[in-house]
């Protein structure tokens, strides 16, 4: 079965998520937990958890389902001190946050070097940063997403994920979604069933589906391997429409979140219906 939806507006919040989800008719949603240009947030308050857990009931989304996605100030891999510190703190609050929402993955984009460090040297913060994630947090998995690779972000290449992955003690809260405008923008080429069993197959050796928590469905702006990361609606940019129709048709991307972060919110009902209509 396919769980797809959308990354939703929170605004008001958390417990608005669901029911924004609901709208459009989503299986699956993403959204932030807080605001996610700012560095600080109040702590979560008794009443809206409630409600946020009553509304995923009442609106059928189970945790398997929702994927948090955490700040876009955070980098993990700062090769800066002490704005790696700050990072790290704010991912664990992050974490928990998703903890006391009763959820259990927490999806983020791996970190940048920012043209200071080694990418190597930068996926080893990263590394450490998961792992002391993972010990000051319990139940909840950390779910890297792959980039374009643009402007010195890292993990846009599948061996990046797998030394993620192999660096982390707890392999059983540690997972990738794949982005399919990043993973296109980094090289990887889908558009027809050849192209994309070949793609899916290096991820599968270099990565393996255990670890593949999510998907997110974009459609791209930029050309094949041009590391930049435009996202668009779907069929509407370099990928077409085939990469996502392969995508319904197998089975190994079922029952996990496949999350549109398309950029006109006006067609996510539209797009979400157009892909179940893809199931053969
Ligand atoms: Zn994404
Ligand atoms: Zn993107």
């Amino acid at each position: 079965m396919k769980y797809i939806g959308a990354h939703v507006s929170a605004s008001g919040g958390v417990e608005n998520a669901p029911l924004n989800a609901s709208e459009i008719d989503a299986k699956a949603f993403a959204f932030f937990t807080k605001n996610q240009r700012q560095w600080y947030a109040n702590p979560l308050t008794f009443e809206p958890v409630q409600k946020f857990k009553e509304n995923c009931k009442t609106k059928n989304f189970s945790p398997d389902h929702i994927l948090p996605h955490d700040s876009y100030l955070i980098n993990l891999g700062n090769p800066d001190k002490s704005g790696l510190e700050r990072s790290r703190t704010a991912f664990i609050d992050e974490m928990k946050r998703c903890m006391q929402l009763g959820l259990k993955y927490l999806n983020f984009h791996p970190g940048t070097h920012k043209k200071l460090i080694a990418e190597n040297e930068c996926l080893k913060l990263i590394a450490e940063s998961i792992n002391i994630a993972l010990e000051s947090t319990e139940g909840v998995t950390a779910v890297i997403e792959n980039t374009a690779g643009q402007g010195g972000n890292v993990g846009d290449k599948f061996e990046h994920l797998a030394f993620l992955i192999e660096k982390v003690k707890d392999k059983s809260r540690i997972g990738v979604c794949l982005d399919t405008c990043h993973t296109f923008a980094a090289g990887y080429d889908m558009r027809t069933s050849q192209t994309y069993n070949h793609t899916m197959k290096a991820f599968g050796k270099i990565v393996g589906f255990k670890f593949l928590k999510a998907l997110h469905l974009n459609d791209s702006k930029a050309k094949l391997g041009s590391h930049v990361d435009r996202h668009h609606n779907l069929g509407m940019g370099e990928l077409g429409l085939e990469p996502f129709r392969l995508i319904m048709n197998d089975s190994r991307m079922d029952n996990i979140p496949l999350i549109l972060e398309t950029i006109d919110p006006n067609l996510w009902e539209k797009e979400i219906k157009m892909l179940y209509g893809f199931i053969e």
